[in-house]
């Protein structure tokens, strides 16, 4: 319970326009982007939103001196309910901390406040020649200081990577409200253990992140978009992998099957072959477009080999945008086909990915469930979607056995639960299977040493909410 003083005192470090506690403010930072319902449980005592570290410290400091939970906060653009503060206490929300601190050209480094949004670093960065590859399909509203907490991947991920790496060091408020430095711009350290990497991916249990220093690459001069149609998946997917098994690396490969393709069609009312039994879109870049036509006549001649029906390569950037807007599309066209999705996010070595697929074909057809599949195919991460009607207890009953069905089996192909979106409170339950007991002990060994009340984004991953009811 924060009482009237608890939050006065928190007025009085960022301001009151600044502490948040209506009733309609509460349900506004209760949920997410993951499908977890809405119940009252869920909602913070308080939302309070600073302006920089001082402040955050501040707040955690006293945050700490009353044990009360603390579950920070980007634009809740999360798909697995990492921001929902379950175990009520403060939403810390980051947004307000969204400025370009530094942009060093000689080292090809900036650093940022963790509520900049993904997009809009890019297009900072672009615009001096600067690319800042990871790019989520959310990155128009998902902030840095997210997709540090996630370790967001993108379509890109195939050639460049995802987020860890390009972060080079950190500014972290701890739960005790003291503030840590990681890393750094130096290109080599060793200097003691790895924070900076631990706490990528740590889902806001570990710290509050407040800086990033993120390195840059150069900008590839020529870069194009190709679209391959095949009559069936399994084609799709030997395309992917005979191509890369050949040295040809895009930038990216994202595959989409039939129900994916439909739903997008339905849509955005396009005419889609219903032959089409999959799509892949591949992205291509290097030094000028010599280089692209030679990936392209790659690309084409072994899709060709795997009975692609069509191969179209992009003209103009206005074509290009238009093929990827058929994939940035695609989760918001797919949700709605059915009352309830529920999205998921395995990934899997890249030479189990066709297996995986047939795996859960056979595990919709089991089930009797459609389930949607697309993913970034290049680097073996795949969504598949549940599509279903929870009201319908026929539904109901089976969907939670069919997705643990689908988690089992991308374990047993060596996968692993998340490849992007993070464990949260959707996954929890699963997270002892991937991680072993000991695994589990270990990771409860860290947040004992670095969180000891246990205040930080409490009831995710692997731990109960302190509150009743979730
Ligand atoms: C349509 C759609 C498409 C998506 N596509 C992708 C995709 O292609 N790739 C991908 O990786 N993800 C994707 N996502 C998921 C989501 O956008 C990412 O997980 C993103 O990184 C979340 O950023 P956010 O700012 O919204 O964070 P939030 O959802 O607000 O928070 C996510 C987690 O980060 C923690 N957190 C936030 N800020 C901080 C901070 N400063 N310090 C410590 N912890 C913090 C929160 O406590 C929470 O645990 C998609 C989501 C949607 C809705």
């Amino acid at each position: 319970m924060i009482t009237e003083e608890i939050k006065n005192k928190l007025r009085a470090i960022v301001g009151s326009e600044y502490v948040l506690d209506s009733e309609i403010d509460r349900f506004g930072y209760s949920y997410d982007s993951s499908f977890v319902q809405f119940s009252e449980s869920n909602q913070p005592d308080v939302i309070v939103r600073p302006a920089n570290t001082k402040e955050v410290s501040a707040v955690m400091s006293l945050a700490s001196s009353m044990g009360i939970p603390v579950t920070a906060r980007g634009t809740s653009s999360g798909r697995t309910g990492g921001s929902i503060p379950v175990s009520g206490g403060i939403a810390l929300s980051l947004t307000r901390m969204d400025k370009i601190i530094e942009f060093d050209e000689r080292n090809m480094m900036v650093t940022v406040g963790p509520g900049m949004r993904t997009m809009e670093l890019y297009n900072h960065c672009a615009e001096k020649g600067l690319f800042y590859p990871p790019d989520p399909a959310s990155w128009k509203y998902s902030t840095i200081g997210g997709n540090i907490a996630e370790n967001a991947g993108g379509m890109r991920a195939v050639k460049y990577g995802v987020t860890n790496n390009y972060v080079m060091g950190l500014e972290v408020v701890l739960a005790d409200g003291s503030v840590i430095r990681t890393g750094g711009k130096a290109i080599k350290n060793v200097t003691g253990y790895n924070l900076t990497q631990l706490f990528v991916g740590s889902e806001g249990t570990l710290g509050i992140v407040t800086e990033i220093v993120l390195r840059l690459i150069p900008m590839p001069a020529a870069r194009n978009t190709m679209q391959l149609m095949f009559p069936d998946i399994e084609q799709a997917c030997g395309t992917i992998h005979a191509m890369l098994q050949s040295g040809l690396v895009p930038a990216a490969a994202e595959l989409m099957d039939h129900t994916s393709i439909q739903a997008v069609a339905r849509h955005r009312s396009l005419n889609i072959d219903p032959a089409i039994g999959a799509c892949v879109i591949i992205e291509i870049d290097g030094e000028d477009d010599a280089a692209l036509q030679k990936q392209a006549s790659g690309i084409e001649e072994t899709a060709r080999r795997f009975s692609a029906i069509e191969v179209r390569t992009a003209a103009n950037q206005a074509e290009s945008d238009d093929i990827w807007s058929i994939r940035r599309g695609l989760s918001s066209a797919v949700g709605a086909m059915a009352p309830n999705r529920f999205g998921e996010d395995i990934s899997v070595p890249r030479d189990a990915f066709p297996d995986m697929v047939r795996r859960i074909r056979d595990i919709s057809e089991k089930y009797s469930l459609t389930i949607a599949v697309y993913g970034h195919a290049g680097d073996g991460n795949l969504h598949p979607s549940v599509l279903c009607d929870m009201s319908n207890p026929e539904h109901a009953g089976k969907v939670h056995t069919a997705i643990g069905e689908i988690f089992d089996a991308a374990l047993q192909v060596g996968g692993t639960l998340s490849g992007e979106h993070g464990i949260g409170i959707t996954k929890r339950s699963y997270t002892e299977k991937a991680l072993g007991t000991a695994g589990i002990e270990a990771h409860k060994a860290i947040k004992a040493a670095l969180d000891p009340k246990g205040i930080l984004n409490p009831g995710k991953i692997w731990e109960q909410p302190v509150k009743e009811g979730n």
